[in-house]
């Protein structure tokens, strides 16, 4: 991957199509804990022109994650988002020192970094939903590869 480049074509897997009422029905769980669950930053889901929610199947899978970490792992929103934390983007994007000094994500590790407040220039221009880190944090295995920075 080039260096802080987001390339990446919207493939299948990555275009929205399910409505939050689908989506929410996929999952077995209502539109509000959806609501919830983007404004506590664990998933960004598109907006139309006229600011729909629209779901891709990756979303669903992301939202699968987030369901078996609360009922089978007895993880919150709180804990899911610090296991994301974990994720060092940095890395994955090889960012420089000087990016990484502007960036909430690198200096407190405390949320993913698709919603820290301060990112470095790069990051603050780019659309997190296109973005690798982003996009591969859907599944477990993703995102333990994504930690310990593997193929
Ligand atoms: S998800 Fe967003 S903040 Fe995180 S590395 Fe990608 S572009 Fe930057």
């Amino acid at each position: 991957m080039d260096k802080n480049k987001i390339g990446d074509k919207i493939d299948d897997e990555q275009r929205p199509v399910f409505t939050i009422s689908i989506a929410a029905k996929m999952i077995n769980v209502s539109v509000h804990t959806l609501r919830l669950y983007e404004s506590s930053g664990l998933i960004i889901p598109q907006r139309t022109e006229s600011k729909r929610r629209l779901y891709s199947r990756n979303d669903i899978k992301r939202l699968g994650l987030i369901r078996y970490l609360i009922e089978e792992k007895g993880l919150n929103l709180a804990g899911i988002k610090l296991l994301l934390s974990l994720i060092p983007c940095w890395k994955i994007r090889k960012c420089s020192s000087k990016d990484q000094k502007k960036c909430d994500a690198f200096k407190t590790m405390k949320e993913p970094c698709w919603i820290v407040k301060n990112k470095c220039d790069l990051c603050a221009a780019d659309d997190c939903r296109e973005c690798p880190v982003y996009k591969k944090s859907a599944s477990l295995d993703e995102v333990k590869k994504l930690i310990w920075c593997e193929k």
